[in-house]
């Protein structure tokens, strides 16, 4: 029996349409009516595409749409195609319909099913009828895509009580409570999910494991042969706030799932919300060094993070050698093709770390800053904080001969006189001498 559904609104989820007209023609019997539907359950197809071939069918007379229309046009499938990247899509259509069936794929869990405010006044302002969107149910997002304000959330936990609950009502509560300057991350990542959803995300090749290592790589986070994932999660987490980690429910060990949504295990276990905020984060980090004419840390919030201004101090190998104010430090190396690579380097973390070993011996922070010639609020931040990367985190030899140094030169008054009383001290040191001030180099080491 033919189903006369109404045309799909712009945007308008597949859950959202049965909805309407469940409330508008008071199905009573609402589970017959989806068998009716939908067919007698969800199925996939052998190409991986999900079947929705008898719901083409009862809805033939109203719609006229295919099967694969449907799909792209009322679900969220090319969103996850895109995530699962070529060749993925057979197990990602058996895993979305054990997850939500024919409800139009929401994502479980945290924040639940959202809508925009703003979006539903316009729809009454238009004398429609209020409708879910599915750029607002994508996972990870929290705002708007056209109006960037913070979504709210429905208050009915399932999506079956939901067919019925009715979206007259503005009941719902913030899908996050946060600050203002946090939101520009949190509408970067609406932004990329919109982009993925209609097909229009200009870098598919992210969803190779072999760029994305390149593209974590690029970012600073190479360590050895494998990545620095403790790194990237704290950088991640600092960029998007613990609020936006709470919301999206992902709190806790971000080191744990960051390793598990870049080592891409088998699908069965394959959560896209990781994945995406790898992408935003690494995507964004790998292309702010090519537009600024200064390259930016990777554990910045913004291209004017205040708590991460970096300067240049000198070039090592041809390459600018850049230094954080939260201690982390990196040469920069401008790619063909106008991207930039970031390689950690340890100076920076050493001199953090001497600051931090000299304060334990009861140096002031005012004098510390102007023996190692910082600011005294970033000596401050490193102390309390301390960058710390991965192959030289437990390594302190350095540091601490650092540390010494200061003390020695401060002792005596001078540099050279330090050097006369202990010159294989200053040699320790003296790798690091293109980061220190005049008054730590010795001139007779020359
Ligand atoms: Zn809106
Ligand atoms: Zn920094």
């Amino acid at each position: 029996m033919p189903v006369y559904l109404d045309e799909p609104l712009p945007d308008e989820m597949l859950f959202s349409v049965i909805a309407r007209y469940v409330q508008g023609s008071r199905v009573g019997d609402i589970a017959g009516f989806l068998r009716n539907l939908m067919g007698v359950r969800g199925t996939v197809c052998a190409d991986g595409y999900l079947d929705l071939v008898h719901l083409a069918t009862q809805t033939e007379a109203a719609w006229g749409m295919t099967p694969r229309a449907i799909q792209d046009r009322l679900t969220h499938f090319p969103f996850y195609s895109a995530m699962v990247g070529p060749g993925g899509n057979g197990s990602l259509g058996r895993s979305l319909l054990r997850c939500a069936q024919w409800s139009g794929y929401l994502e479980a869990g945290y924040p639940g099913l959202r809508f925009c405010r703003t979006c539903w006044r316009q729809d009454d302002e238009r004398q429609e009828p209020r409708y879910w969107r599915r750029s607002h149910q994508l996972p990870g997002v929290v705002t708007c895509v056209w109006h960037g304000e913070v979504l709210h959330v429905a208050g009915a936990p399932a999506a079956r009580r939901l067919l019925v609950a009715t979206t007259r009502l503005d009941e719902g509560h913030p899908a996050i409570e946060g600050r203002a300057g946090d939101a520009v991350a949190w509408r970067d990542i609406t932004l990329l999910a919109a982009q993925l959803l209609g097909g229009n995300f200009p870098w598919t090749g992210f969803f190779d494991p072999d760029v994305r290592f390149g593209c974590a790589r690029r970012c600073g986070y190479a360590s050895g042969n494998s990545l620095d994932f403790a790194r990237m999660s704290r950088d991640m987490v600092a960029r998007l706030g613990n609020t936006y980690m709470r919301a999206v429910g992902l709190a806790g060990d971000g080191s744990a799932w960051l390793r598990r949504a870049f080592l891409r295990p088998t699908y069965g276990s394959f959560q896209s919300l990781p994945l995406l905020l790898v992408a935003h984060h690494l995507i964004g980090g790998s292309s702010r060094p090519a537009d600024a004419s200064t390259p930016i840390c990777p554990g910045a919030r913004s291209d004017h993070d205040e708590e991460h201004r970096v300067t240049q101090r000198r070039r090592e190998n041809g390459c600018p050698h850049y230094f954080c104010s939260c201690g982390f430090s990196f040469i920069f190396e401008q790619l063909a093709g106008g991207d930039g690579a970031i390689t950690p380097t340890q100076t920076g973390p050493d001199i953090a770390m001497a600051a931090a070993v000299l304060a334990s011996r009861s140096h002031s922070v005012a004098q510390i800053a102007s023996s190692l010639g910082l600011e005294v609020a970033h000596v401050e931040r490193q102390i309390g904080h301390r960058v710390e990367v991965r192959p030289w985190h437990r390594r302190t030899v350095r540091a601490r001969h650092l540390a010494s140094w200061v003390e020695l030169v401060n002792q005596l008054g001078d540099a050279n006189a330090a050097f006369l009383k202990d010159g294989r001290l200053w040699r320790r040191v003296a790798p690091l001498a293109e980061a220190l001030p005049e008054a730590l180099l010795p001139a007779l080491a020359e």
